[in-house]
Parts: structure tokens; C-alpha cells; sequence
């Protein structure tokens, strides 16, 4: 369990409780979907590998297009705080 992110969990705990997300056929609300995306996000940018965090993103952005933009800005912004907290550190 404790392999669960914060984010993923976040995400779990809405798309449970919501009527208007249905995560086995990917459909989300708006608020479903940011809390989604920014799960994916979490996951991608915590991949050891740049190969891996490619892979991911590439697939994600094969299956839902229109979600391509916002995830890539979600995972751009948590490796630049990735690096941030690492070098001030
Ligand atoms: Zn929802």
C-alpha cells in the first residue's frame, strides 16, 4: 500500500465517489481527469529512466491525444521541481 502516491490516491478516492467518472472506460469529469493526469504525471516523472518516462507519455499520448498537452505540462512541471528540490538540497 505504500507504494500508493499521495496523487494516486487522490485520484482513487474521487473517481470512486464520482457518478461521472468511469475509470475502466477513461472517462473523467474535469476534476477527475486534472486529479488523473496528475497521477500519470506523478507516475511518469518518477521513472528512473528518460527511456521509460518517453515510453509512458508516448502511449498515453497514442490513446488520448487531446489529454497529450496538459499531461505533458503536468510532468514538465514536477521534473522542474524534482530538480529544483534536488539541488537545494
Ligand atoms: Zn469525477
Amino acid at each position: 500500500m505504500s507504494a500508493v502516491s499521495p496523487e494516486a490516491r487522490a485520484s482513487l478516492n474521487h473517481i470512486m465517489s464520482c457518478r461521472n467518472c468511469y475509470a475502466p472506460g477513461s472517462r473523467y469529469c474535469p476534476e477527475g481527469l486534472e486529479l488523473h493526469l496528475d497521477a500519470l504525471a506523478e507516475f511518469i516523472a518518477t521513472r528512473e529512466s528518460k527511456h521509460e518516462q518517453h515510453r509512458i507519455y508516448r502511449r498515453e499520448r497514442e490513446l488520448h491525444p487531446e489529454r497529450a498537452e496538459r499531461l505533458g505540462e503536468l510532468v514538465k512541471a514536477r521534473l522542474e521541481a524534482m530538480r529544483g528540490s534536488a539541488s537545494d538540497g
